[in-house]
């Protein structure tokens, strides 16, 4: 991982299997010492866990371009038709292990990615074992990104439901607005009111009484409407 390091310092990315003979002739030139690299150990592992372990080098090296460069590659891996349930099981564990509880870079895109996988994930035990390992993951599960799939106006106080973003404004979801991150472009259905909607929204207290809501368990309850796009002439 060191020598991807280095490789991606002098130029610019890294190899993920062809990386001894290139570091060997770095180092050669810094140093005369003769190197020896195990080239089949290199080549072993997944890619998804060397790209996470760049990340976590970056992050740990402070050098930003490596952590974006192998955040991309990470993102291309667990997109890739040929990535397992298994796959993503194992990466929600590296992930979770590697970076900071504050760092969402790799995070998020695990997070998601299973949130759209849940008819599958549920079906598949060490999925189970998952969220008892790592409460931490379970609670974004169940709380960000497509489970937040909304805006807070705090005009009128409404919870205003997006219809074309499906990440919670995290810019994951490929809808032209949400990948911008503008909200300002977005106005409230409720009240009308124009660039004040946000993401974050306020904790509530125990005594928060549900009935305000206006939200009944009975079927065919109304919900509210997703906010229009700002007018261009406005
Ligand atoms: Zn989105
Ligand atoms: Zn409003």
């Amino acid at each position: 991982m060191i020598g991807r390091m280095l490789q991606f310092l002098y130029h610019g990315d890294y190899d993920v299997l062809n990386i001894a003979a290139d570091i060997t002739r770095l180092l050669d030139a810094a140093s005369p010492s003769t190197l020896f690299f195990d080239t089949m150990m290199l080549a072993q592992d997944f890619d998804f866990e060397i790209q996470a372990a760049m990340y976590a080098i970056g992050d740990h090296f402070e050098i930003p371009n490596l952590k974006s460069a192998s955040q991309a590659l990470f993102v291309a891996e667990l997109r890739s038709k040929e990535f397992r349930l298994a796959d993503l099981v194992a990466a929600v564990k590296l992930v979770y292990t590697t970076t900071s509880e504050n760092d969402y870079g790799l995070r998020k895109w695990v997070v998601y990615r299973a949130q759209q996988l849940e008819g599958e994930l549920v079906r598949y035990d060490e999925f189970k074992a998952l969220l008892k390992e790592r409460p931490d993951f379970a609670w974004d599960l169940a709380t960000k990104y497509a489970k937040a799939n909304f805006l807070w106006c705090p005009d009128c106080e409404c919870i205003i439901n997006l219809v074309q973003c499906r990440c919670g404004f995290a810019g994951m979801c490929g809808d032209s607005i949400c990948a911008t991150g503008e909200v300002k472009s977005l106005r409230c259905t409720c009240c009308d009111s124009e660039g004040i909607l946000q993401r974050e929204i306020p904790q509530l207290d125990g005594s928060f009484e549900l009935g305000v809501l206006g939200r009944t368990d009975q079927p065919h309850a109304r919900t509210r409407k997703a906010p229009k796009k700002k007018s261009r002439a406005g």
